[in-house]
């Protein structure tokens, strides 16, 4: 970008780093005429839809609460920070690739129950089993049961 103070078209950028939680760029540039210094934020202008909450209010899309809800899930769990991370970038990707300014809350709990599915299954549980408030132990019993089809494999085998 062209210098604010003699307009120079060139500037070098002497510092880069992730600011707001990894949303934002912040750039430190000097120009490599008058040699002033300057400061730029870069934002994606991606935009997440709003959130349409259970009763029916719209709240925006927090990526904290997203992030937080899925560690509270992942609590001692053998799961990586980039396996977190990963699995956030492909919920805010499909969230996006829908198109709509709006989603239901449900939708987003739909997108994070598949991604925790994929990491681990005691994490998965543990966050349906709140998301979808099971409404009796059999519910919660066969949900279990239709998750771990592998070990009833093993006991037919030995
Ligand atoms: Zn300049």
């Amino acid at each position: 970008m062209h210098c604010p103070f003699c307009a120079h078209p060139e500037t070098k950028v002497i510092d880069s780093r992730l600011v707001a939680d990894g949303e934002q760029v912040r750039r430190r540039r000097e120009c490599i005429q008058c040699g002033e210094r300057y400061t730029t934020f870069e934002t994606a202008e991606l935009v997440m839809p709003r959130i349409i909450k259970h009763d029916g209010t719209r709240e925006p899309f927090h990526e904290e609460k997203l992030r937080s809800g899925i560690q509270r899930a992942l609590e001692k769990r053998p799961v990586s920070v980039e396996d977190v991370e990963a699995a956030i970038v492909r919920i805010k990707h499909k969230l996006r690739a829908m198109g709509e300014r709006e989603i239901n809350s449900r939708v987003l709990g739909e997108r994070v129950m598949a991604e925790l599915r994929q990491l681990d299954q005691v994490a998965y549980v543990r966050f349906a089993s709140v998301y979808r408030s099971f409404k009796d132990l059999d519910e919660f019993r066969a949900e279990i049961e239709r998750l771990s089809p592998s070990s009833h494999d093993e006991d037919s085998t030995q």
